[in-house]
C-alpha cells in the first residue's frame, strides 16, 4: 500500500505542467482553456442574456447556469455522447463552485450560460473545468467579487498527493479523492467532494496542500488574463 515515488517524478506536493489562454472561442462573450498535464477543459461564456422560457426568469437576479460535458474523443474508450449523471452531477457542483463570487443582483431575468468541454481527459476534469470556467467568467466581463481555482488532492497508498492524475486515481483499489475549489482572495471553499476515505488529520492535511495548489493556479489565471490586455 506504500507510495513512494510518482511516475511522473512529481514531488507529492506539486501540480502538473499548467497551460492557460483565454479568447479560445471567438464566437463566445468569454473562453477560456486550463490544461493540467494531460486533462484539458475550454470553457465558455455566453450572456448574460434574457433567459427562456420566461417562466424561469428570476426578477431579483440572474440565474448562472452551466453545462459540463467530456468529448466522445476525450478518453482512451470512445464515451457515449451526451449527457449522464455524472455529467449533470458536475455541472451542479460547478454552478455552485462558482455561483458565490458572480454578482448575480446585477442582472436580473437574465442567464449567464457557461459551457465547460472536456476535450482531453487524464482525472481532475471537473477541477480543470471549474478553473477555465472561472477565467472565461472574467474574460467575459462578468462583475466577480473573487477568482475560482480548483484542483484536485487525494489519498494514494498512503500518500496525501496533490493534483492526481489518471493512473493515480485509479492506483491499487483506487485513490480517495478530493475534488477542491477555493475563492483567491477571501480563500472560501467552493467545492469540496470526497470520493473514499480518509482520516480527519489527513484531510485536513489535504486541504491545505489543495489551497497551495489553488493559490499557484490562482497565480496562473490572473498572469493570463493580464496578458491581453497587454497585447491589445
Ligand atoms: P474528475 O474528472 O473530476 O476526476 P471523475 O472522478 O468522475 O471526475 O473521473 C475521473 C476520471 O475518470 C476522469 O478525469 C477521466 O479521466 C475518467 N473518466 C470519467 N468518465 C469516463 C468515461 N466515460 N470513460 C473513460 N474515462 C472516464
Amino acid at each position: 500500500m506504500s507510495y513512494t515515488k510518482r511516475d511522473d517524478g512529481r514531488k507529492f506536493d506539486e501540480l502538473r505542467k499548467i497551460k492557460a489562454k483565454v479568447g479560445v472561442v471567438k464566437r463566445a462573450d468569454g473562453s477560456a482553456m486550463f490544461q493540467m498535464g494531460d486533462t484539458i477543459a475550454i470553457a465558455s461564456v455566453y450572456g448574460p442574456r434574457e433567459l427562456h422560457p420566461r417562466f424561469l426568469q428570476n426578477p431579483e437576479r440572474g440565474v448562472l447556469r452551466c453545462n459540463y460535458d467530456m468529448a466522445s474523443f476525450s478518453v482512451t474508450e470512445r464515451k457515449k455522447p451526451g449527457p449522464s449523471r455524472r455529467s449533470t452531477e458536475i455541472s451542479l457542483v460547478t454552478e455552485k463552485a462558482l455561483a458565490s463570487v458572480i454578482d448575480l443582483d446585477l442582472f436580473p431575468n437574465t442567464v449567464i450560460d457557461v459551457f465547460i468541454e472536456i476535450i482531453q481527459a487524464n482525472a481532475g476534469t471537473r477541477c480543470a473545468g471549474i478553473s477555465a470556467a472561472a477565467m472565461a467568467l472574467a474574460h467575459a466581463g462578468i462583475p466577480m467579487r473573487d477568482m475560482v481555482a480548483a484542483v484536485s488532492v487525494g489519498k494514494v497508498g498512503d500518500k496525501i498527493v496533490l493534483d492526481l492524475d489518471k493512473e493515480e486515481e485509479d492506483f491499487e483499489e483506487g485513490a480517495t479523492d478530493i475534488p477542491v475549489a477555493m475563492t483567491a482572495r477571501k480563500r472560501e471553499i467552493t467545492l469540496l467532494q470526497l470520493d473514499g476515505e480518509v482520516t480527519k488529520d489527513e484531510l485536513m492535511e489535504a486541504i491545505k496542500m489543495a489551497r497551495k495548489g489553488c493559490e499557484e493556479i490562482y497565480k496562473i489565471q490572473v498572469k493570463t488574463l493580464k496578458e491581453i490586455y497587454k497585447n491589445g
